[in-house]
């Protein structure tokens, strides 16, 4: 994965960073160490119109029936600034998200954070999902939305990235099912060591892995 702060390569297993010393008990300082209870679409700063939701949950829902161990999440910030980077990978690392069934943990989690402000997007991955993604791949989703959130059209832009991933990850899924050898060496999870995290969805206890890290591209306009 790349840290996302120094944005160089690090290993997966690495509390901190050696190259910089991030790691998630800093961004818990900076962003809080409580879990928070989301939803997949999670509309903060209010740039999703009320009659272009449906269509966003839409492409939500389509995504998890197409890959039944993955879900798909989108969170709207304003003022994150230039963190983008620190505050996705902070809260895929945070976030209970209610209306993800228990059995998908946010290692299985794709999160895209738009920040209005700063005029950027982030997309985290769960760790599960390094042997499928790759930062060009998620650039290349990215760069999908970006005429759309230029025009303002941030639930048609989310749409076409949500499709550009689905894309992705089939010809990915092909790929392994012929070489599953390539595919399964590269899986390292996280130690399990680190502090865990008590995760509560619609009343099932669900025990997770905090240390849980992820990667992500980043695009600026
Ligand atoms: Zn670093």
């Amino acid at each position: 994965m790349k840290c996302p702060r120094c944005v160089q390569v690090i290993h997966r297993g690495a509390n901190v960073c050696p190259h910089c010393g991030f790691g998630l008990a800093e961004a818990d300082t900076k962003y809080g160490a409580e879990d928070v209870s989301l939803r997949r679409l999670a509309d903060v700063a209010g740039l999703i119109r009320s009659r272009e939701r449906a269509k966003v949950s839409a492409a939500l829902d389509r995504f998890c029936r197409k890959f039944p161990q993955l879900f798909f999440a989108v969170y709207t910030s304003s003022g994150q600034g230039g963190n983008l980077r620190q505050f996705g990978f902070w809260l895929l690392n945070r976030a209970a998200f209610e209306d993800v069934p228990v059995d998908r943990p946010n290692e299985a989690g794709i999160l895209l954070v738009i920040d209005a402000d700063s005029k950027s997007a982030s997309v985290t991955w769960g760790y599960l999902l390094d042997p499928f993604l790759t930062e060009e791949d998620t650039f290349q989703c990215l760069s999908r939305a970006h005429a759309y959130w230029l025009e303002g059209r941030y639930a048609e832009g989310t749409v076409r990235m949500i499709e550009q991933f689905e894309k992705v990850l089939k010809k990915k899924v092909a790929q392994a099912r012929r070489d599953p050898e390539r595919f399964e060496r590269k899986v390292a999870p996280p130690p399990r060591t680190g502090e865990i995290a008590r995760r509560i969805r619609e009343g099932h206890k669900h025990h997770a892995a905090a240390k849980q890290s992820s990667e992500n591209t980043e695009v600026n306009r």
